[in-house]
């Protein structure tokens, strides 16, 4: 009850405001996020525990973390914040669909996405590894994947990356990555390849625990970036603003610790980045 009315109240004041940002000749109103605690459509992951995970109607992880930081940044309160799901293959078009205005989703910079979306960051660094069944010692990386049945993502770098470093692997592509988790630990398939820091969560899942390990022999560089619309070197730049001070503050830290703390993982090397120029 008690919350319940609290919950008016904010309404109300935020409807206020938005009147008041109506009333105000101000101009803007669209694109950026300017500072006048408008909605925001934000695009994550809701299957990856400890980077972005939907439980009922709760929202957990690094990846959302980061979001919220920057959300507030931009003058937008968490519960003004939509969260959409992104699947790794339909990044690009929610964000150049308008779907959602940006996307924090485990997100690796890549020069061929670049041609679609533009990315603030990196404001993370992961790396490309193994998840296999913790009885498993004949696959110890990417060398030992011969006649070895692999999963990974659509649309994701772990598949293109994979693909190259080891060809004619036996790779089944599916749509999300608890999809291919759950395959492991069925033995359907042998080994999910994508970041650690993805696999490091399924690893530490209570009803995985002592099933899975984590290989632990990253063998990719993956920059992860906020996607969002082409070309919009504001909202960029207030993006890039926001993550530098996320860093130099102590939060990015923190939820590196309360996030990926649990399952044990430790950001490497070159955490945390330095967030490149908006082009
Ligand atoms: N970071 C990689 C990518 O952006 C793999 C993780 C994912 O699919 O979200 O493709």
């Amino acid at each position: 009850m008690k919350t319940r009315r609290i919950g008016a109240i904010a309404a109300g004041a935020a409807l206020a405001l938005t009147l008041a940002a109506c009333g105000s000749d101000s101009g803007g109103g669209s694109g950026s996020g300017g500072g006048d605690s408008k909605g925001l459509k934000i695009g994550i992951k809701f299957d990856q525990p400890g980077m972005g995970l939907k439980k009922g109607s709760d929202f957990t992880g690094m990846d959302v973390d980061v979001a919220k930081y920057v959300a507030k940044k931009l003058g937008t309160d968490e519960g003004n914040i939509t969260w959409v799901q992104a699947p790794s293959a339909q990044r690009e078009t929610l964000i150049s669909t308008g779907q959602v205005d940006m996307i924090v989703a485990t997100y690796s910079i890549t020069d061929t996405r670049k041609e679609k979306v533009s990315f603030a960051g990196p404001y993370f660094i992961a790396g490309q590894d193994l998840l296999v069944r913790a009885d498993d010692s004949s696959i110890t990386g990417p060398d030992s994947l011969k006649g070895k049945k692999l999963c990974s993502v659509t649309g994701s770098t772990s598949a293109q990356n994979v693909l190259k470093k080891v060809p004619g692997v036996n790779l089944q592509e599916f749509g999300t990555y608890s999809e291919c988790v759950a395959a492991l630990a069925s033995g359907s398939i042998d080994a999910l390849t994508t970041d650690d820091t993805i696999l490091a969560g399924y690893a530490a899942q209570e009803q995985y625990k002592g099933k899975l390990k984590v290989v632990g022999k990253p063998f990719s560089t993956e920059n992860y970036g906020i996607g969002l619309k082409k070309g919009d070197t504001a909202l960029c730049g207030k993006i890039t603003d926001a993550i530098k001070s996320m860093i130099s503050d102590g939060s990015w830290q923190k939820a590196v610790d309360s996030n990926l703390g649990p399952a044990g993982y430790k950001p490497g090397e070159g955490n945390p980045p330095t967030p490149a120029a908006c082009s």
